[in-house]
């Protein structure tokens, strides 16, 4: 048998010359065999072609170690490494412009055919000047160190369809090309015992591919660029959450806690009732489920370790109203910046709804009270029982640089249901009769009216206190419901009864007992916000009554905007979002009544920006919209399938009887946060430093940095980046 490596580059035909050669000698009766394995698909990398000649059938389908005889097709690649396997005596047929003798040395006791089969190809207008085509030009001179005759290169040329060009430069090269040291056609040599065999042209002392220049035939060139992860683009509170969960795959637990701290000071409290938007945004979701980033953030806030607060030099004074998560955030956010803050707040304790309306087992104090601590050391004064009025508030504006106010929704909406008023208890000041120890509601029947979070909380701390019976009414179905979806699922799982598309309309007395009149609704057509509108239903069974002994209202709170100065009200989308003649902001439930914690601590983060921003000019606010990192530019083939890790619950029966956390939180956040695909944001994988065929790239371990006089544009690294960051773009 008799075996041919050919050595070129991508672009060149190497493998067509594979094609040519074992057609030629398939038409003198042989069998043959002709493929090409490549480093990369594309043009100018290094490639390898095979081709086997033998009498018998050739069953033998692998690379070849030990050829007989080499073909090179770029001068650049001439070299001692084309010799590696080469057999004793085999032939070497180079492309080149060079003299056969110069290169006879280099190559000693083979037999060498040199021709310039590039300069050929060009002058046939085969490729192009930056990229000839020189396979069949080299078959002319292949050929003639062979012994095959032109005739017969003539006929395979027909064969497989080549062009006038071709044959005119393949005679020119049967005809000129040379040989040095001993002339002779292809014959079948045996190795020397004991030598290596070839593997590639790789540098045998460095393992790297050749460093060749690349020229100007480049047409792509890879560049690097940071997306925003959809974790980070949908948290209202304005994390970096990619960075922070990135840390926690690190178990840099105290580096993470810093991270949250830089846009929330509240990162425990958020651990454990934020709906969590960014792990609906997740783009794990599309491959398995997605990060567990609420447990994550738990994790660390409960793991790392709370930094010492740096104290700013004082410079003005600003006022915050409000002490809830929005009034707590601008206040944190204002001190870091250096003001002097003072916080005001109605209530005998700081908190908002975090310590009147959530109630302890899913939010325990001792969590409320370390953020608070932690708010305060950083230099803020707070006052309770503070309430400000309309007055109260123009006095704060004559002594204070300006004025944040963030005074949550104070109005609940309510439904007149006739007779036993006393038996009916607004949800929000039955919560904060809870939060004081007030209420008792041990044996009753309780019936909860509403389907937001201040419902299923209402009647999970009711069956907390020992009711004998707690059902909510709602009056769309439950995929209406606005509460959190986890929160329904969990109070179901607790007892509770959910009566959707009920609608209570009046209350009577039966002795104790209340009779509870509900009308049947049925769900209509979609209002503004999207939700099927409750619509009565007609017939005998419409009606129904429902006994208990204590209504909860839980319809919903609005803003009591009578704080703010009369007449001079900035409106956006008919809200109220600031006051003209005086430096007072507003945010908050107050403001845009987005209804979640972590929106209430972006927009305290916002507001504080914008009061440093008006007083000093310095624009800190983060406008960039940047593109989001998508799922489709995710290369999910890269990771492995995992399941995401919760935490645990505590048992049913202290769930019955007493206010304990329910969720006990992850033990352990490195391996759930290791399932992060870091979307748009490089994590230093270095899966692009191990692809590069040409070993272009380098990193001082943050900055990587691309060669491009080496540079093929090949794009092996953006094929191989996992999350998109690198981007193949035209030159
Ligand atoms: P608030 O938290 O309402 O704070 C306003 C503060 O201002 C209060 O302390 C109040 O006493 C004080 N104040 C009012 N008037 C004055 C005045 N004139 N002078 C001085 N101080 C005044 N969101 C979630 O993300 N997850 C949940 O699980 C969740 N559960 C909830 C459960 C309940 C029962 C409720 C009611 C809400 C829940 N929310 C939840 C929503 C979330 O709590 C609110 O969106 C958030 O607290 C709004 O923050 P805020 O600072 O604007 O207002």
């Amino acid at each position: 048998m008799i075996e041919i490596t050919i050595y070129g580059r991508g672009g060149q035909g190497g493998v067509t010359l594979a094609k040519l050669i074992a057609a030629a000698w398939f038409a003198k009766g042989k069998y043959t065999q002709a493929f090409g394995v490549y480093a990369a698909e594309r043009s100018g990398a290094p490639i390898q072609a095979y081709v086997r000649i033998d009498d018998a059938e050739i069953t033998n389908h692998n690379q070849i170690r030990e050829p007989d005889h080499v073909i090179v097709l770029d001068p650049t690649l001439i070299g001692p490494g084309i010799l590696t396997g080469l057999k004793r005596d085999g032939a070497i047929i180079l492309n080149t412009p060079r003299a056969t003798a110069e290169l006879a040395a280099m190559f000693a006791g083979h037999t060498v055919w040199t021709i310039d089969a590039t300069s050929i190809a060009v002058e046939n207008g085969l490729g192009t000047r930056a990229v000839p085509i020189v396979n069949t030009t080299m078959m002319g001179a292949v050929a003639r160190s062979s012994g095959l005759t032109f005739d017969e290169v003539t006929a395979t040329f027909d064969d497989l369809g080549f062009g006038s060009a071709n044959l005119v430069a393949a005679k020119e090269a049967f005809e000129t090309s040379s040989s040095a040291v001993v002339p002779g056609g292809l014959r079948e040599s045996r190795p020397e015992p004991g030598t290596t065999p070839a593997v590639s042209l790789l540098d045998p002392n460095t393992g790297a591919p050749p460093q060749i220049r690349t020229g100007s035939w480049a047409t792509r060139r890879p560049e690097r660029r940071t997306l925003t992860p959809p974790c980070n683009s949908s948290c209202p509170a304005g994390n970096d959450v990619q960075r922070f969960v990135q840390a926690a795959s690190r178990a840099a637990y105290d580096e993470a806690l810093a991270v949250l701290l830089e846009t929330s000071p509240l990162p425990g409290i958020c651990g454990r009732v934020c709906p969590a938007p960014c792990m609906a945004a997740c783009n794990r979701n599309e491959f398995d489920e997605g990060v567990n980033v609420r447990e994550l953030e738990r994790f660390v806030s409960d793991h790392g370790e709370w930094p010492n607060p740096v104290l700013q030099a004082v410079h003005e004074r600003i006022a915050v109203v409000g002490s809830g998560p929005a009034g707590l955030s601008a206040a944190y956010q204002l001190a870091k910046l250096g003001y002097h803050v003072s916080l005001f707040e109605a209530g005998d304790q700081l908190g908002g709804v975090l310590r009147n309306g959530i109630p302890e087992y899913r939010l325990p104090r001792e969590v409320l009270d370390r953020e608070l601590g932690f708010i305060l050391m950083h230099g803020v004064t707070a006052y309770t029982d503070a309430r400000i009025d309309r007055a109260a508030l123009r006095e704060l504006t004559r002594h204070y640089s300006a004025v944040f106010v963030a005074t949550g929704l104070q109005e609940s909406r309510s439904l007149d249901l006739g007779e036993s008023r006393e038996a009916v208890r607004q949800g929000i000041d039955f919560l904060e009769g809870v939060h004081r120890g007030e209420e008792n509601v041990s044996g009753m029947r309780v019936v909860v009216v509403g389907g937001g979070n201040t419902a299923i909380d209402a009647a999970r701390s009711a069956r907390r206190l020992g009711a004998s019976d707690v059902h909510i009414l709602y009056r769309r179905s439950r995929a209406e419901m606005p509460a959190i979806a986890e929160e329904i699922e969990a109070a179901i799982e607790e007892g509770i009864v959910l009566d959707e598309l009920a609608l209570p309309v009046h209350t009577s007395s039966e002795g104790k007992t209340v009779a509870l009149t509900c009308v049947r609704m049925v769900l209509g057509d979609p209002d503004p916000s999207g939700r099927r509108q409750p619509v009565r239903a007609t017939g005998p069974a419409a009606e129904f009554v429902v006994r208990c002994d204590r209504v909860i209202l839980a319809l919903g709170q609005s803003a009591d905007i009578s704080i703010l100065p009369e007449g001079n009200e900035i409106h956006e989308n008919g809200k109220v979002v600031g006051v003209t003649g005086a430096p007072v902001f507003i945010g908050g439930d107050l403001g845009k009544s987005e209804g979640t914690v972590a929106a209430a601590i972006g927009s305290g983060r916002r507001a504080a920006l914008h009061i440093h921003c008006t007083l000093t000019g310095h624009d800190l606010i983060d406008r960039d919209e940047a593109q989001v990192a998508t799922a489709d530019l995710i290369r999910t083939r890269t990771f492995p399938h995992a399941a995401r890790t919760r935490g645990g619950t505590i048992s049913h029966e202290l769930r019955e009887h007493t206010f304990a956390e329910v969720h006990t939180g992850l033990t352990d956040a490195a391996v759930e946060a290791q399932r992060c695909f870091s979307c748009g944001v490089c994590n230093s994988c270095d899966r692009c430093l191990t692809y590069c065929p040409e070993g272009v790239l380098t990193t001082d371990g943050d900055t990587y940095t691309f060669n491009f006089d080496f540079c093929k544009g090949c794009g092996v690294c953006a094929a191989e980046c996992p999350r998109g960051v690198i981007l193949m773009s035209q030159i």
